[in-house]
């Protein structure tokens, strides 16, 4: 009998996928290696964990996990709704904006139709295009000499790669891996250039950090109301310190909200999610608390891995994209051998870039002092 290979009848699309590669879990290594104090620098989470009050409110939540969730978010949809100031129904919520990008891709893309990505633009677009059948369309990104943007989005060449099958432009701003960010006056003119025919999704997960280290940073729901063509993302995994209760969500057209409720599984996100996401809105102490850590701490570890002669990219976010000089997942694999966890990049064509999150101060130390003795500096 034929050997069982499911891979023979999947769609084609799925056949060709790399899966993602996540960060490291700290659960993983301490298997693997027996070590304990591991450092996880790898999947830009909050340091400082995750508010106080979405703890509690999660906690409360946990009396009702015998009730399905409220299917349509009714209370996190209304605190986002004052939040932003926007109507209920220009808010999309879901498990994660990972799952936005999926509900986008199902809702639009298919075999023959296209997606315009970035070279290095965050390797999740890449994902839900191609498992959808749909054909990506890679614009070239900003050179790595590039004055203040380096290996950054180059919009111009993006609106090039749009053709008449283009449903989909994938924009992070800022984007990761890179940590670079486009202005206001760009990201218009690029919206200006787009068929009304195809979507613009500008995925904002590091908006707060973005916002906190300049003023020329647009926020994207500004946009809306003169482009209903454009989806603005934004994540409770990052600032909010929600990343294992997965919520996303998006703002759009309240015909555009319609049209991806659709395809939206039901009941998510999940009540705790929902609880957490609520209560975290109302915590601003937290949020702050985040930024000026972050704040400070960005600048000394940039300035930590210029001082052994590394090059780093210009971040607005919570991490710091460096080159090794040299193959970096060696250096990631010794750096994981001294209980320190970061990001290679070769997944992306950076084989030589590694991504370090911004932790708490110690622990942006340990990384320091671990890769000082990798490198034998
Ligand atoms: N967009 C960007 C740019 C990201 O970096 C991430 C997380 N790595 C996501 C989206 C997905 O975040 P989540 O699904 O946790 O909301």
């Amino acid at each position: 009998m034929a050997e069982f290979d499911p891979l023979q009848f999947c769609m084609p699309g799925v056949k060709a996928l790399h899966p993602y590669e996540p960060g490291k879990p700290i659960s993983e290594l301490e298997r693997e290696l027996g070590l304990t104090g591991i450092v996880k620098l790898a999947s830009n989470e909050n340091p400082l964990g995750t508010s106080p009050k979405a703890l509690a409110a999660m906690r409360a939540a946990l009396d009702e996990t015998a009730l399905y969730p409220d299917g349509n978010a009714f209370a996190l949809k209304r605190k986002l709704a004052e939040h932003h100031r926007i109507e209920p129904n220009s808010i999309l919520v879901a498990t994660g904006s990972d799952h936005i990008l999926e509900m986008v891709a199902r809702a639009f893309l298919g075999q023959g139709r296209s997606t315009v990505i970035s070279r290095y633009g965050f390797a999740v677009y890449g994902i839900v295009s191609q498992a959808a059948g749909a054909e990506i369309r890679l614009a070239e990104a900003l050179p790595p000499d590039h004055a203040t943007q380096p290996y950054g989005h180059d919009l111009a060449k993006m609106a090039a790669a749009i053709t008449a099958d283009t449903r989909v432009v994938f924009i992070a701003n800022p984007n990761n891996p890179t940590g670079t960010w486009l202005g206001k006056p760009e990201l218009t003119a690029f919206l200006e250039k787009v068929p009304a025919d195809c979507l613009v999704l500008v995925d904002e997960a590091y908006f707060e950090f973005a916002s906190d280290f300049t003023q020329d940073y647009p926020d994207g729901s500004a946009l809306l109301p003169r482009f209903p063509n454009l989806i603005v993302m934004r994540t409770f995994s990052k600032i909010y310190g929600l990343a294992g209760a997965r919520v996303g969500y998006a703002l759009a057209h309240p015909k555009l909200v319609e049209v991806l409720n659709r395809v939206r599984l039901s009941f998510n996100p999940n009540s705790i999610g929902q609880a957490g996401a609520t209560a975290a809105l109302d915590d601003q102490e937290h949020l702050q608390r985040t930024l000026k850590l972050n704040h400070a701490e960005l600048p000394k570890l940039d300035a930590g891995l210029k001082a052994m002669g590394l090059k780093t990219i210009p971040s607005v976010c919570n991490f710091v994209t460096v080159d090794m000089g040299r193959p970096g997942r060696p250096v990631f694999q010794a750096l994981l051998r001294k209980g320190v966890i970061v990001r290679p990049l070769d997944g992306y064509g950076l084989p030589n870039h590694l991504r370090i999150s911004i932790g708490l101060v110690e622990q942006n130390l340990r990384l320091l002092a671990a890769l000082k003795h990798v490198l034998g500096r």
